[in-house]
């Protein structure tokens, strides 16, 4: 049978292609008819270029439901897509273009100027404009094309997409995702968080993340078409869109800052969530807080769950009874619950072994969903992979005696503080605890004695007026005295990227003269 990720979603669409796939927040409605034959003319506009094997489609363009067909067409016919976030200016654009050398990009109207330039410098054969109003040289000149297309072959070890991860470490490295990864991790979810089928009253998802990352593109995207489920689209996310649209839909899917924004809303009420089936949230730590007030509020319990653009989705708390962990149905606020079924998660110390129940150390993961490797960077792929094929996440954590995953951090914020190593997560969660405190970023700056200490950054609440002095001297009164911060600052906000995830390096560079 055909491998290609698109054949399986597709063959998960509804008998009746006349219903309604995608509504959109200006009063589109697109049928299962409209993405099967939108996909067919785009595959066979791409087929009609004569690309290379393997070519990359790179695409810069506003979140549209075209943009999500331009997608499932690059699969269907058999290249490989490159999504960048539209927040990129020239000299990130050159540098992913000059990386990737797509055969194809397409871009905005807007930008085709300078885009092309690039594109074509960097030996791109075709730029299109696609615009988020239906409008550009894509659409135009798919629109010439059959709306009949055989999905091409393709196996599962082969690549589907290239996603260049997030950026919040370092320079952004481009994940090579095959089309068995992104199907396997497909259908699992399906599964284990209990999607409906048309047949079983059906699914709606509201679709409010951007669609060049993990968590809109493929967590969300398939996971609706998977199962033959209508998406609620928003070009943008709107709080008081969301909340309108509440009794509408059954599922939705945010980063954690949408969750603190939607508590904003007095219009989120008991009521008005009360045909929701499961709210979701990752890509950045959830805070306990949130978790609380949602739970007061929706009377719904967030499921938090943790992945990356290397593996797709890894842990995620249960749904349901988990029986693969004895079970268990609880979904903990803090933790990122359990690893998935089929997914391996060890974690291990620095010396390479594995660690006891509840000793933090550093994540190491396997399974179908594991990426083929960084795109063009061998030396990096085989430094991030353990001689058994374990992959190193990069992200610290724990693994309780019941099998739920909590993760303290990033290796690479680690504090090792007068030989001590201090986990961020431990102290911020102490911090973001006192009065007045909405939240906190603890980071490591270089020191004379201690070869590095904690800077806490704390953003206060609404209204509240915490004081640095006051919050070391209560954290001196919790914690032992290595891991207390040697400074407290109150700051306004905290830096972030595009995907609400606090960008601590920069954080790091701001306070890194403070001792000398
Ligand atoms: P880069 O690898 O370029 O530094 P990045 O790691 O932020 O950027 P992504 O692949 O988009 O890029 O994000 C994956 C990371 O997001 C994970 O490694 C983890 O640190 C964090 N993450 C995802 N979900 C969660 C979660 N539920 N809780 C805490 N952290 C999470
Ligand atoms: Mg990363």
């Amino acid at each position: 049978s055909n491998g290609n990720l698109f054949a399986a979603l597709r063959a998960a669409f509804p008998p009746d292609l006349d219903g309604t796939a995608v509504e959109t927040d200006n009063g589109l409605h697109y049928s299962w008819r409209d993405l099967e034959r939108g996909t067919a003319m785009l595959a066979n506009l791409l087929a009609s270029l004569g690309l290379p094997e393997g070519a990359r489609v790179a695409v810069q363009v506003e979140k549209s439901v075209e943009a999500m067909l331009l997608y499932l067409a690059t699969l269907r016919a058999g290249y490989v897509f490159l999504p960048l976030n539209t927040a990129y200016q020239s000299a990130e654009i050159e540098y992913f273009i000059g990386n990737a050398e797509p055969a194809v990009v397409v871009c905005t109207a807007k930008n085709f100027g300078w885009v092309s330039k690039i594109a074509f410098k960097a030996g791109t054969a075709h730029v299109f404009t696609l615009d988020d109003n239906r409008s550009g040289s894509l659409l135009e000149r798919a629109s010439h094309c059959s709306d009949q297309h055989e999905p091409v072959r393709k196996q599962a070890g082969d690549l589907a997409a290239i996603l260049y991860t997030s950026g919040t470490t370092g320079r952004s490295k481009g994940a090579m995702l095959t089309h068995g990864n992104l199907l396997s991790n497909a259908v699992m979810l399906k599964d284990y968080w209990g999607w409906r089928t048309p047949e079983q009253g059906g699914d709606v998802l509201i679709h409010a993340l951007p669609i060049f990352h993990v968590h809109g593109l493929f967590v969300a995207i398939h996971g609706a078409l998977i199962n033959g489920s209508k998406m609620i689209w928003l070009a943008k996310f709107d709080p008081k869109l969301v909340v309108r649209k509440l009794p509408e839909a059954t599922v939705f899917m945010g980063v954690p800052t949408l969750y603190v924004r939607l508590l904003a809303e007095p219009g989120l009420t008991r009521e008005a969530a009360s045909r929701m089936r499961l709210f979701i949230a990752g890509s950045a730590p959830l805070l306990i807080e949130t978790f609380n007030e949602w739970k007061e509020r929706t009377g719904h319990t967030i499921l938090e769950r943790y992945g990356m653009s290397e593996t797709i989705m890894l842990t995620s708390n249960p749904y349901a009874a988990d029986p693969h962990h004895g079970g268990q149905s609880e979904r903990r606020g803090g933790t990122v619950g359990f690893a998935l079924p089929g997914v391996s998660l060890r974690v291990q110390g620095d010396e390479g072994r594995d660690l006891p129940v509840g000793e933090i150390g550093g994540i190491q993961v396997k399974g179908p969903n594991v990426f083929k490797g960084y795109w063009r960077m061998p030396e990096k792929t085989a430094e991030e992979f353990t001689a058994d094929g374990f992959f190193k996440t990069g992200d610290v954590g724990r693994v309780d005696e019941r099998g739920y995953v909590t993760i303290v951090g990033r290796s690479k914020d680690l504090i090792i503080s007068g030989g001590y190593n201090v986990y961020p997560a431990e102290i911020e969660g102490y911090i973001n605890e006192m009065a007045g405190v909405a939240e906190s970023a603890l980071v490591g700056v270089p020191h004379p004695d201690f070869g590095e200490v904690g800077v806490a950054v704390v953003i206060p609440r609404p209204g509240g007026a915490p004081d640095g002095e006051r919050i070391l001297a209560q954290l001196k009164a919790q914690l032992a005295n290595f891991k207390i911060p040697k400074r407290c600052f109150v700051v306004d906000e905290l830096p972030r990227n595009t995907m609400g995830k606090v960008q601590k390096n920069l954080l790091r560079e701001q306070y890194r003269s403070l001792f000398g």
